[in-house]
C-alpha cells in the first residue's frame, strides 16, 4: 500500500491541483490532499471551506481529503505514509519547495519529497492569482472547477458589478 500525502493550503483548490492530485492518484494506491489548518498566508476560506472544496474536486475513490495542524512529518508519521508530493510550475517555486523538502528530511529522514511538473495549461496557475482575478471581478472559470467560481462569487463582492 503506497500512500502520498499532496499538503496544501487549497486557498482555493484550482483546475492546476485537480489535474495534479487525479494523475498522482493513478501513480499510488492511495492520495491523502492535506489542508492545512494553520495558515501563514492569510486565507480568503475557512478550514471548513477549503475541505468542503477539495473534497467536492477530488472524486476518485482512493483519494482522501483531510485536515492537518502542526508539522506536516508528523501528520505523514500518524498516517504510515512516507511521500510529500508537490508540485512544481516555474523556477520560482524551486527555492522554496527544495528548503521545504530538506527541512522535512532533516525532520524526519524516512520522509521523501516527489515532485510532479504541472500540465502544462495550468503552468502559471496559482490560487493567488485566483483570488486576485475574482477580486477584480474577473471571470475564474477557466482557473477552478465551476462550485470554487460559485462559492468565490459568493465569498467576493466584485467592487463594480
Ligand atoms: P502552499 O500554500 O503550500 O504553497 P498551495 O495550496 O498553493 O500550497 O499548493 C499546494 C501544492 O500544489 C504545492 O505543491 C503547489 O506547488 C502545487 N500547485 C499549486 N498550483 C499548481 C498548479 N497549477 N499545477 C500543479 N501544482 C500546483
Amino acid at each position: 500500500m503506497i500512500r502520498a500525502v499532496f499538503p496544501g493550503t487549497f486557498d482555493p483548490i484550482t483546475l492546476g491541483h485537480e489535474a495534479l492530485i487525479h494523475r498522482a492518484s493513478d501513480l499510488f494506491d492511495e492520495i491523502i490532499v492535506a489542508v492545512a489548518a494553520g495558515v501563514h498566508k492569510q486565507a480568503i476560506f475557512s478550514l471548513e471551506e477549503r475541505l468542503q472544496m477539495a473534497e467536492k474536486s477530488c472524486g476518485k475513490k482512493n483519494v482522501r481529503v483531510m485536515s492537518f495542524e502542526g508539522l506536516l512529518a508528523d501528520f505523514l508519521r500518524d498516517h504510515q505514509c512516507r511521500i510529500i508530493l508537490r508540485g512544481l510550475r516555474a523556477v520560482s517555486d524551486f527555492e522554496f519547495e527544495s528548503q521545504l523538502a530538506h527541512v522535512n528530511k532533516t525532520l524526519d529522514g524516512n520522509l521523501e519529497t516527489l515532485f510532479l511538473p504541472p500540465n502544462n495549461e495550468y503552468i502559471h496557475l496559482s490560487s493567488t492569482m485566483v483570488r486576485e482575478v475574482a477580486l477584480l471581478g474577473g471571470d475564474v472559470r477557466k482557473f477552478v472547477s465551476t462550485h470554487v467560481a460559485a462559492a468565490l462569487l459568493q465569498k467576493i463582492s466584485p467592487p463594480c458589478r
